[in-house]
């Protein structure tokens, strides 16, 4: 069942946990003993499960995620137990679980984890902190996704406390989800952590966000960051006039900046890891960019949700087509709320949205697919391992991808249809998909679109070109209207496509060339060694640099290489430097207007709402 649906009883979720529905929730005891060596053990109780074999397994896929990983690698010393502790026998017929046969109704498994890997995906076990995604970390047996759990830890160190979006019990380090779905999606740090919180106004009722925060940081730090990060919470408020209805109440922002961590963020209902190797000091609060991503998550995807990804199954990958709305939209609105609290200036975020644009105008993928069929291959690339090569000029990620249909679409929106921005579609679709929570198919968006213009004819035309195809609007106009340009960063440069040579020794061609750029048509590819440009010997990167200086667009010379075993030559034909930034008129010499000046403040100004 979806957590979705379950979850709009959670009132009466919360007066079962203290009451005696519990005694049918299965129940967790995690401990962390020998944590130095990153090991967690764990144990999992099933009560009242009838007579047939209960079959544990570990999850393949976690939510937010779209590759799929094998969460049971890192399990091993399984046993089990029934309910008056008499050893069980365990069949292993396949490597993802353990099949218990006989028992008296009553099944307990205990395993240990290994678990190195501080991210929104795996999990972390040291003396520092139990890190848990909860597909990494959590067995569970098939069938009984509607039941209650509870869950018990014993932190390793005294001073270790717990962040999580699970609801804390009466006793002490022992939390409670209404359901798998809701178990799974929440993820938990314990550790010496700090925490700050305040709430938020959601129509007369309180809502509470917090920041847990792991870190090696002064308070003084911390409560700089909280009060940015509050703004920036303002502002996506203000997007959609709305706050969700957290269940129990609390969003927690729960962050790890410690260089034993890896840098990640990862979307929950009603919480997020934000993780960074870097202290809040050494980034200057950068960090701010990915809180800024996941709070918007938890409108955009947690709760206007596609519909593919509900429920979520976790024996395999779960792709959706939609991605380019989900992540993308969510990454345009990231920097634009930031911009809009006032802690980034315009210039950061044009710096910001330039570097999409330009990445995403220029990149070769687009001629092999549309935004959702980029989205379709999210379980090929997000956090996706293989030992085989494949074509990196085939993707556009969905992120900057979706970002610039957003970006693009909002000031199209502006343009075409006074009064309207893209902050009415998204409110749209938060009213049709939101609350009530429904999940939506890509037509939805479509539909919203149709809603907020009044022009049906306009949001089929912009879906069929932008979304099943591959266009993308002309941003010179677009830019105009707030007086930005587009501004080339290498005018009279020559160039012959983005190419890696090593800093030292031979200039060996370190990643695949793309389609359509110079020494691709040249013939050159992954692994050629540049021998030759005209009559020029090319030993390594400073001689190439000398070869593209000594040039200009347009110019034809001989090429020599070295290619699996054969030296080849032909003619390179330098082109103009594609790449641009998005820079303010006036910053470029020239008069801004004040209508221009107005646009860019009813786009970019703080929301008072
Ligand atoms: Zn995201």
């Amino acid at each position: 069942m979806s957590v979705r649906r379950l979850l709009t009883a959670s009132a009466c979720f919360a007066a079962l946990t203290f009451g005696a529905g519990l005694s049918h929730a299965q129940d967790y005891d995690v401990s962390f003993d020998n944590a130095v060596h990153h090991e967690a053990r764990i144990t999992v109780t099933y009560r009242e499960v009838g007579s047939a074999p209960v079959r544990f397994q570990m999850s393949r896929s976690s939510p937010g995620r779209y590759a799929v990983h094998e969460f049971a690698k890192n399990i091993y010393s399984v046993s089990a137990v029934d309910g008056r502790g008499r050893p069980l026998t365990i069949d292993r017929t396949d490597p993802y679980g353990w099949t218990v046969p006989g028992h008296d109704g009553t099944v307990s498994l205990s395993y240990t984890l290994f678990a190195d890997r501080s991210d929104g995906t795996y999990s972390q076990i040291d003396a520092s902190h139990a890190h848990l995604n909860m597909p990494a970390t959590l067995a569970w047996a098939t069938g009984f996704d509607d039941r209650p759990v509870v869950v018990r830890f014993k932190p390793f160190s005294p001073d270790w406390i717990v962040a999580t979006q699970l609801q804390p019990q009466a006793e002490p380090n022992t939390f409670a989800a209404p359901n798998l779905q809701y178990l799974m999606d929440s993820p938990t740090e314990l550790s010496a952590h700090m925490v700050r919180e305040w709430t938020v106004d959601d129509a007369g009722v309180p809502r509470t966000i917090r920041i847990a925060m792991h870190h090696a940081g002064t308070d003084a730090e911390m409560d700089t960051f909280t009060e940015r990060a509050r703004r920036i919470v303002d502002q996506q408020i203000a997007v959609f006039g709305d706050v969700p209805d957290y269940d129990f109440g609390t969003y927690s922002f729960i962050a790890d900046y410690l260089p034993w961590v890896n840098g990640d963020g990862m979307e929950h209902r009603n919480s997020t890891i934000i993780n960074d190797t870097r202290s809040l000091k050494d980034a200057n609060f950068d960090q701010l960019g990915t809180l800024s991503h996941e709070f918007f998550h938890s409108w955009n995807v947690e709760r206007i949700r596609p519909e593919e990804l509900e429920p979520f199954d976790f024996t395999r990958a779960n792709p959706t087509p939609s991605l380019w709305f989900a992540e993308g939209f969510t990454s345009y609105y990231g920097p634009l709320t930031i911009r809009r609290a006032g802690v980034a200036n315009t210039d950061a975020f044009l710096g910001e949205m330039g570097g999409q644009l330009d990445f995403v105008q220029n990149a070769a993928g687009r001629r092999f697919g549309s935004p959702q069929e980029m989205s379709l291959r999210a379980p090929f690339v997000d956090a996706a391992t293989s030992i085989d090569p494949t074509n990196p000029n085939i993707f556009v990620s969905y992120y900057p991808y979706g970002a610039v249909i957003g970006f693009g679409l909002d000031l199209t929106l502006r343009q075409r249809f006074p009064g309207v921005t893209l902050d009415d579609l998204m409110r749209a679709m938060w009213r049709t998909h939101g609350v009530p929570e429904r999940p939506y198919a890509p037509a939805d968006i479509e539909a919203a679109l149709a809603e907020v213009t009044g022009d049906p004819a306009f949001a089929r035309n912009w879906f069929a070109r932008t979304i099943e195809g591959s266009d993308l609007p002309d941003f010179g106009p677009l830019l105009a209207q707030a007086g930005v340009l587009i501004q080339p960063v290498r005018p009279t440069a020559a160039w012959a496509g983005a190419v890696r040579l090593p800093a030292m020794g031979a200039p060996v061609i370190a990643a695949a060339l793309a389609p359509g750029t110079p020494l691709y048509a040249a013939g050159l590819d992954r692994g050629d060694q540049i021998v030759a440009v005209g009559d020029k010997a090319i030993a390594g990167q400073t001689d190439w640099t000398a070869a593209l200086a000594a040039a200009k667009p347009g110019d034809e010379v001989s090429i020599r290489f070295l290619q699996r075993g054969v030296e080849r030559s032909a003619m390179l034909r330098f082109a103009p430097d594609p790449s641009f930034t998005l820079v303010r008129v006036e910053a470029g010499g020239g008069l801004v207007t004040p209508a221009q000046l107005a646009f860019r403040e009813a786009w970019l100004g703080a929301a008072t709402e």
